[in-house]
């Protein structure tokens, strides 16, 4: 199943690439807000077949800007710094022999489309897979651990970096956490939708240079493994939200380092899932 937050509106795709309105088709049983859904993802799941049948405007007719994040106020939001082993040998730094987790704190997140402000600093890229959950729970096993995953998108994980690496200790959280630095979009695609859920391409790309280019087959800690360590800790609730790491080809592991600027056109892709795109804009009080 194919989910969209368009306009606003909780939004089933079919397999002909046409969109049905849930709360319309299923008169009113499911509200428009996408983030209720999670709460009610095994009900959903139920009905999802009859609204396969449906039938609607072509997804093609959709403008982009209509599109916004299909998960916009989970309670909680977790990132994991590190996952990729090419990615820590770029930044320098081992690659972890435990989770190393943040938060990306919840008025970051974005829609797929639009402009992103850059603050002052270094401001670099990350693709990311986003795992929205459906199911929740405490000491999930990895074997069970997709069952609780309503679907996957993709995100970026825009850090500041000058922030991140001023003061004793890293500063993640709060320097990935300027307005508009976790854009998530533009679909929800359920992990059955994959021939291999843990095996999935993304790649990020600047003014149409790709960038970053990896699968999630490389991950340290795959998905699974990602909610089976983090729910040994802390609860997962329906709508939450991880970022699982990025791949190598950040900005700041190139030589020269090399940094978002204004004017630029940043995109990116995760296969099954469709790209977003953000211009980058100068802020205006600096
Ligand atoms: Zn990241």
């Amino acid at each position: 199943m194919r989910l969209a937050n368009i306009s606003n509106r909780l939004t089933l795709i079919t397999a002909d690439n046409e969109i049905v309105d849930v709360p319309q088709e299923t008169r009113g049983r499911f509200s428009p807000r996408i983030q209720d859904c999670y709460d009610r993802w095994d009900e959903l799941l139920e009905v999802a077949p009859a609204l396969q049948g449906a039938s609607g405007k072509p997804l093609a007719d959709v403008a982009l800007h209509e599109f916004g994040n299909p998960a916009p106020h989970p309670r909680q939001v977790f990132a994991i710094g590190l996952n990729y082993a090419d990615h820590a040998a770029e930044a320098s730094l081992a690659v972890p022999e435990d989770l190393t987790v943040f938060t990306k704190f919840v008025t970051s997140l974005a829609g797929p489309y639009g402009t992103i402000s850059l603050p002052p600093g270094t401001v670099d890229w990350e693709v990311e897979l986003v795992a929205v959950i459906g199911r929740g729970g405490r000491h999930i096993p990895a074997g069970r651990a997709w069952s609780h995953v309503a679907g996957v998108s993709v995100g970026q994980d825009l850090s500041e970096r000058t922030m991140q690496a001023a003061g004793p200790a890293p500063q993640y959280s709060l320097a990935k956490s300027f307005p508009g630095f976790g854009p998530i979009g533009p679909l929800l695609v359920t992990p059955d939708e994959f021939e291999d859920p843990d095996n999935i391409e993304l790649c990020c790309a600047i003014n149409g240079e790709q960038v970053q280019k990896g699968s999630t087959s490389d991950m340290v800690f795959p998905v699974p493994e990602i909610i089976a360590r983090l729910s040994r800790t802390t609860p997962l609730l329906p709508g939450d939200v991880i970022f699982t790491g990025t791949p190598p080809g950040v900005g700041v592991g190139r030589v020269p380092r090399r940094f978002l600027a204004p004017g630029d056109e940043l995109v990116t892709y995760m296969r099954g899932v469709g790209e977003m795109r953000h211009r980058i804009q100068a802020t205006e009080h600096q």
